[in-house]
C-alpha cells in the first residue's frame, strides 16, 4: 500500500508520484513478519532482505548491489574521539548508493511493464538507471544539468546507452520537466520521488543495524542533496527497530554544502518544509540541490530521531575527502565527503559526544569525479629511468 507522507490518504498499486488530493511525497507501507535469523547465511546483496521489499521476485532487475564494505575507522575515529564506522556505498555496482534504489525501481518497472524510463540527474542516478535499463533492455533517457555533471557519471551514462539530454537549467530545473513528462505517462519516472527508490535505499539502513551485530549506532551521518537518502535509510532503521531486531534508533544526521542547504535552513528554523534555495552552488555537484523533493521526509527523520543538520563549505569538503583518503584509504566523491566534513565539524562544536558510536554514510567512489581529484593533487614529476638519478630523488625528500 502507498501513502500520503501528509494528508494519509491510500492508494493502491499504480503508477503515481504524488498525492492527488494535496500533492505531497508518498511512501510505502511495509510490515516486517519475519524473523531476522532468516537474513544470515544469504548471499550478501541487497536482496538478503527480499522479504522486507514490496516487489514481484520473480521479477527482479539485479547486479549484485548492496551488501557494501563497513569500515572500521580507528585511526580517523580516535583523532575525534569516537567509534566511526563508515559505510561505503562506492562499491555497488556503477559506484554509488543510487543502485539500491534502482534494483528496486526498475524490477517495478517491469512488474509495471513499461517501456520507456526516465531520471533527471545530477549524475550518479542517471549512471545507474542507465546500467539497470540496459539490464531490463527497457528504453532510458536523463536529463542532466548542462555543464555540472561529474566526468566519469556521464561517462557511465551515455556508455550504458541512455538517450543523454544536456538540459540548459539547474537540476532542480531538470527534474520538474522530466517530472512533466512522466506525469503525460511519456515515461516512468525513477526520481527519488519514485517511492520505490526508497524501498531500496532503506537497505543502507538495514545493512548498518545487521553490520554492527543487530545494535544500533549512536549516529547516522550522511551527506543530503534531494533528501531521498536520509529519508530512506530512517525507514529502515525504524522498521527494524518496530520488529524488534535493534532496541534502540540512531540520530539521524544530514549534512549539506554550504552553497545548497534548504534543508538545513528548514532545520534552524524547526520548520516542516524547506524554503528553496534558487541558485545552488557547490563543487559536491551531487548535492547541488535547491528544491529536494523529499523535505518533508527527511525533516520529520532528522525531528523524530533527536538528529541535526549542518552545512560545511567546499573547502571542508575537499579537506575531509582527502583526510579520508589518506588516513584510511577510502576514496569517495566531494558529496560523499560532506558527510566526513560534517563529522569533524559536528565534533569540534560539542554537538558530537566523545565516544558515540557513529557511522559515515559515504555514497559515491572517488573516481566518479576524477578532475576534482587530480586538481587536488600535485602532478607527478617527470624523471628519467636513471637509478643514481631516482636514489637521490628519494633520499632528497
Ligand atoms: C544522490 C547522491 C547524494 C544525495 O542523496 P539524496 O538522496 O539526493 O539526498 C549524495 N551523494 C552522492 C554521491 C549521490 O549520488
Ligand atoms: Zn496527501
Amino acid at each position: 500500500m502507498i501513502r500520503c507522507v501528509s494528508c494519509g490518504e491510500e492508494y493502491d498499486d499504480e503508477v503515481i508520484y504524488t498525492c492527488k488530493k494535496c500533492g505531497s511525497v508518498l511512501e510505502l507501507v511495509s510490515d516486517i513478519n519475519v524473523s531476522k535469523d532468516i537474513f544470515e547465511g544469504r548471499r550478501d546483496n541487497l536482496w538478503k532482505y527480499k522479504e522486507c521489499i514490496p516487489v514481484d521476485e520473480t521479477k527482479i532487475v539485479s547486479l549484485d548491489e548492496g551488501g557494501t564494505p563497513f569500515c572500521k575507522c580507528d585511526k580517523l575515529g580516535s583523532e575525534l574521539g569516537v567509534n566511526l564506522y563508515v559505510k561505503v556505498e562506492g562499491s555497488n555496482p556503477t559506484d554509488s548508493f543510487k543502485d539500491r534504489g534502482m534494483t528496486v525501481g526498475m524490477t517495478k518497472a517491469m512488474e509495471l511493464r513499461v517501456d520507456t524510463v526516465g531520471c533527471a540527474s545530477t549524475g550518479n542516478t542517471s549512471a545507474s538507471l542507465a546500467a539497470y535499463a540496459a539490464r531490463a533492455g527497457l528504453r532510458c533517457i536523463v536529463f542532466l544539468p548542462s555543464g555540472k555533471v561529474a566526468l566519469g557519471k556521464l561517462a557511465q551514462a551515455m556508455f550504458h546507452g541512455a538517450e543523454v539530454m544536456s538540459i540548459q537549467g539547474n537540476f532542480d530545473e531538470a527534474l520538474e520537466a522530466m517530472t512533466a513528462l512522466a506525469l503525460e505517462k511519456h515515461l516512468y519516472l525513477l526520481n527519488s520521488i519514485n517511492p520505490y527508490r526508497l524501498e531500496g535505499q532503506k537497505t543502507i539502513g538495514y545493512e548498518i543495524l545487521q553490520d554492527l551485530g543487530w545494535q544500533s549506532p549512536d549516529r547516522i551521518i550522511l551527506p543530503v542533496g534531494n533528501a531521498g537518502n536520509i529519508s530512506a535509510i530512517w525507514k529502515g532503521v525504524s522498521e527494524f527497530y518496530n520488529a524488534g531486531f535493534v532496541d534502540s534508533l540512531p540520530m539521524m544526521t544530514g549534512i549539506q554544502a554550504e552553497g545548497a542547504c534548504p534543508v538545513t535552513n528548514a532545520f534552524r528554523k524547526g520548520e516542516k518544509t524547506v524554503e528553496p534555495v534558487l541558485n545552488p552552488e557547490t563543487i559536491a555537484t551531487a548535492i547541488r540541490i535547491g528544491a529536494p523533493v523529499s523535505d518533508i521526509k527527511a525533516l520529520r527523520a532528522i525531528y523524530d530521531s533527536n538528529g541535526y543538520s549542518e552545512t560545511v563549505t567546499d573547502e571542508e569538503i575537499l579537506d575531509a575527502q582527502k583526510l579520508l583518503a589518506r588516513t584510511e584509504g577510502i576514496g569517495v566523491e566531494p558529496a560523499s565527503a560532506a558527510s566526513i566534513a560534517g563529522l569533524k565539524k559536528l565534533c569540534e562544536q560539542g554537538v558530537i559526544d566523545k565516544g558515540e558510536t557513529i557511522t559515515c554514510v559515504v555514497t559515491g567512489h572517488l573516481l566518479k569525479d576524477p578532475n576534482t581529484a587530480i586538481d587536488a593533487c600535485t602532478k607527478p614529476t617527470e624523471v628519467s629511468a636513471d637509478i643514481e638519478e631516482l636514489k637521490k630523488l628519494l633520499i632528497n625528500k
